[in-house]
C-alpha cells in the first residue's frame, strides 16, 4: 500500500458515476523488448541480410508514407520523413551497425539498438537545439527497424487481470473496444475530451471516466486505489479511509436518485403529464438490456461504424442484417411501434478504419461519413440494403450522418432508390413506409435546414460534431475544451433555427448529441421545443428525474434565460444563469445537477 499523501487531479466530467480500484497503467506503445545475442560463426551474412531487408521495408514504408503526404499535407510534413530516410541511409551509422554484426557477431536488433545508442548520445551533447532535436528522428527510425526485425507486437492489455481503472495517455475507440469490459472500473486519461469517442464509449458502456487529466499517468503507481469521479471529473490517488467512507456516500445517494427515477412515470413524462420523448444511443457490442433498464422508449441512434470497428474490414451484408434486426427487435419489444434510428456508417475523424481510412491531412474535413459512402456507392448499396431488409422486422428509421448540401441529400436518395429497386426485384421484403433523416451536424446543414426539411422525414441534431464545427475545436482535443461551449450564442443559434425549420415543416427534431444528457443543457434542448432527447442508456434516469419535476410553462420559462441575458455574454455566464434557475426552481435535486 502506497505511503503517499491523498492528492485529487482534476480533469474534465467524461462519463459520469463513480468507480475505486487499483490503478492498470496502459500504455499504447511500450518499450520494444530487444533480445541480444552473438551469433554462430559463419552467420554474419544472413544477419547482414536480414538488416538490409529490414532497412528496404522501412524505406518503404516511408516512401510509402510521403507518397500519402506530397498529396495532401504540406511540405514540412514530408521533410521529416525524407530526413527519417536520409538518417536510414546515413553511411556512417550503415557501417557501424555492419561493424557491431560482422566483428562483434551480434544479431541484427542489437546492433541496431547499440549503434543508435551512440548516435542518441552524440546528438544529445550538442549545443545547436537543432541536432538535439533530431534525437526524435533517430528514436523513430530505431523504432521502425526494431518493430520489423523483431515482429514485435505489443498487446498493452496484457497484465489486466483483476478489475482495475484503466490509466492511459489516451486510447482509440478500437483500443476501448478490445478492452476485456469485465476488468474496467474506469478510465482516467492524460488527454481526450468530453465528446470524444472514447469518451462516447464509456458512457455507453456505463464506465465511468475522466479525461483532460495531463499526467495522470506519471503520477499514478500501478497497483494503487484510486477514487475516480466521473461526475464531478476527479480522480484522487492514495486516497486515506476518510476519503473513502465519504466517497462510498456520495455513490449511494447518487444510485438512490437514479432509483427513484426508474421506477417512476416513463421517461420524459412532464409534470403537467406532457412529455419529451427519451431515447437511447446504441451501438453495436452493448448489451441492448441496459436500454429498456434505464427506460428508453425507443432507439434514437444505432452507431453503426462500430461494426467496422470492431472487425476493422467491411461487415458483408447478411453480416450487418443480422446485427439491425436485431435491434429492430429489441426496439419493438420496449414498447408497440417504438422505432430504432440506424445511422449509416459515419467513419472518419476520430474513427479511423484500418483498411478504409485513408491518410488525410485535415481527417475531420476529409472524404467521411456520407461522403465517404458516396463515393463507395457498392459499401452504401450493402449497408442500405441490409437496414431496409431489417426494416422488414420493426420500424426502422435510417439516418444520414454528416450532409452538408442538399446533393448529398439528392444522392443518397438514388442509392435508397437503387437499394428499393433490387430488393423488389429479388423479392425481398422491407417496410414500405421507412422514414429517412439527416443528422444536423455541421453548421452549413443547420443553415439549410428548410431546404433539408423538403427532402427528410427528421431531424437529429449532432451537437458533438455540430460544436466541434462551428467553433473550430477537436471534439477530443482538451487542450482546446474551452472552446467546446454548446451554450455559445452561434452553436444555440443554429440550433433554434433547425428546430423552427423542423416545426414550419411539422417533421420531428432530436438532439442526439452527448449536450442532450447534460441536465443544464439537455433541458434547455427540450425547452426550445426539441421532441426527442437521445442519449446514453446510463444518463436517462437523471433527464427523467428533472423533467418530471416540471411542466410545460416551467420549460418556457427556461428557454427565456439565455435570452435575458444581456448581449455579449459568454458562454460560461449563460450556462451559469441556466443552472442558477434550475437550482431556484428544484432545489431539493441539485445533487442531479451541480
Ligand atoms: C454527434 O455528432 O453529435 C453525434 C451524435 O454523432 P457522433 O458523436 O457519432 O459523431
Ligand atoms: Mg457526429
Amino acid at each position: 500500500m502506497s505511503n503517499r499523501r491523498p492528492s485529487t487531479v482534476a480533469g474534465l466530467a467524461t462519463a459520469r458515476g463513480y468507480a475505486s480500484g487499483p490503478v492498470f497503467i496502459y500504455r499504447s506503445d511500450g518499450e520494444i523488448p530487444v533480445p541480444e545475442y552473438i551469433i554462430a560463426d559463419g552467420r554474419e551474412d544472413d544477419e547482414l541480410l536480414r538488416l538490409n531487408r529490414a532497412r528496404e521495408d522501412v524505406h518503404r514504408d516511408l516512401e510509402g508514407l510521403i507518397a500519402v503526404l506530397k498529396e495532401r499535407a504540406g511540405r514540412g510534413d514530408v521533410r521529416i520523413f525524407e530526413c527519417h530516410q536520409m538518417l536510414l541511409e546515413d553511411e556512417s551509422l550503415r557501417r557501424e551497425t555492419e561493424r557491431h554484426i560482422r566483428e562483434d557477431r551480434l544479431n541484427a536488433a542489437a546492433a541496431v539498438k547499440k549503434t543508435i545508442a551512440g548516435a542518441r548520445a552524440q546528438f544529445a551533447r550538442m549545443n545547436d537545439p537543432y541536432f538535439r532535436e533530431r534525437v526524435r528522428d533517430i528514436d523513430d527510425i530505431e523504432r521502425r527497424l526494431l518493430k520489423t526485425l523483431t515482429g514485435y507486437e505489443h498487446n498493452p492489455a496484457e497484465g489486466l487481470t483483476v478489475p482495475s481503472i484503466i490509466v492511459a495517455d489516451d486510447l482509440t475507440p478500437s483500443e476501448t473496444v478490445q478492452l476485456p469490459r469485465e476488468l474496467v472500473l474506469g478510465f482516467a486519461t492524460n488527454g481526450g475530451s468530453t465528446t470524444s469517442h472514447v469518451a462516447l464509449l464509456a458512457r455507453a458502456l456505463a464506465i465511468p471516466a475522466v479525461c483532460g487529466l495531463g499526467d495522470i499517468t506519471s503520477r499514478a503507481e500501478p497497483g494503487e486505489t484510486v477514487l475516480l469521479d466521473g461526475t464531478n471529473g476527479a480522480v484522487t490517488l492514495s486516497p486515506d479511509e476518510g476519503l473513502r467512507i465519504q466517497f462510498e456516500d456520495l455513490v449511494r445517494r447518487q444510485r438512490e436518485i437514479a432509483e427513484e427515477a426508474r421506477t417512476g412515470k416513463p421517461a420524459g413524462t412532464l409534470k403537467d403529464g406532457g412529455e419529451v420523448l427519451i431515447y437511447a444511443n446504441v451501438h453495436p457490442g452493448i448489451p441492448l438490456a441496459g436500454v429498456t433498464e434505464y427506460g428508453a422508449r425507443g432507439i434514437g441512434l444505432y452507431r453503426s461504424e462500430y461494426l467496422w470497428l470492431d472487425k476493422e474490414t467491411e461487415p458483408t451484408e447478411d453480416e450487418q442484417f443480422e446485427a439491425y434486426k436485431r435491434t429492430v427487435i429489441y426496439a419493438g419489444k420496449i414498447r408497440p411501434g417504438a422505432s430504432a434510428t440506424i445511422r449509416v456508417l459515419d467513419i472518419g475523424g476520430d474513427k479511423l478504419v484500418r483498411g478504409i481510412s485513408t491518410k488525410e491531412a485535415n481527417p475531420f474535413l476529409g472524404n467521411r461519413s456520407i461522403r465517404y459512402l458516396l463515393t463507395h456507392r457498392d459499401v452504401m448499396l450493402r449497408q442500405v440494403r441490409a437496414i431496409l431488409r431489417a426494416s422488414a422486422f420493426g420500424k426502422v428509421k435510417l439516418m444520414y450522418p454528416m450532409v452538408s448540401c442538399i446533393e448529398e441529400l439528392r444522392d443518397a436518395a438514388t442509392v435508397l432508390e437503387a437499394a428499393k429497386r433490387e430488393l423488389d426485384s429479388e423479392k425481398i421484403p422491407y417496410g414500405k413506409d421507412i422514414q429517412v433523416g439527416v443528422m444536423i451536424e455541421i453548421p452549413a446543414a443547420a443553415l439549410n435546414a428548410d431546404d433539408f426539411a423538403r427532402y427528410v422525414d427528421f431531424f437529429s441534431i449532432g451537437t458533438n460534431d455540430l460544436i466541434q464545427y462551428t467553433m473550430a475545436a477537436d471534439r477530443g482535443n482538451d487542450a482546446v475544451a474551452h472552446l467546446y461551449q454548446p451554450f455559445n450564442p452561434a452553436v444555440v443559434r443554429l440550433i433554434r433555427e433547425t428546430v423552427a425549420a423542423a416545426k414550419r415543416h411539422g417533421i420531428q427534431v432530436s438532439v442526439c448529441g452527448e449536450s442532450a444528457a447534460d441536465p443544464i443543457v439537455g433541458i434547455y434542448w427540450a425547452s426550445l421545443g426539441v421532441d426527442v432527447l437521445s442519449m446514453s442508456a446510463t444518463y436517462i434516469p437523471v433527464i427523467s428525474k428533472i423533467l418530471s419535476n416540471l411542466t410545460r410553462a416551467d420549460l418556457d420559462e427556461y428557454a427565456k434565460v439565455p435570452d435575458s441575458m444581456p448581449r455579449g455574454s459568454t458562454a460560461q455566464e449563460i450556462f451559469d444563469a441556466c443552472q442558477q434557475w434550475m437550482v431556484k426552481k428544484l432545489p431539493d435535486l441539485q445533487d442531479v445537477f451541480l
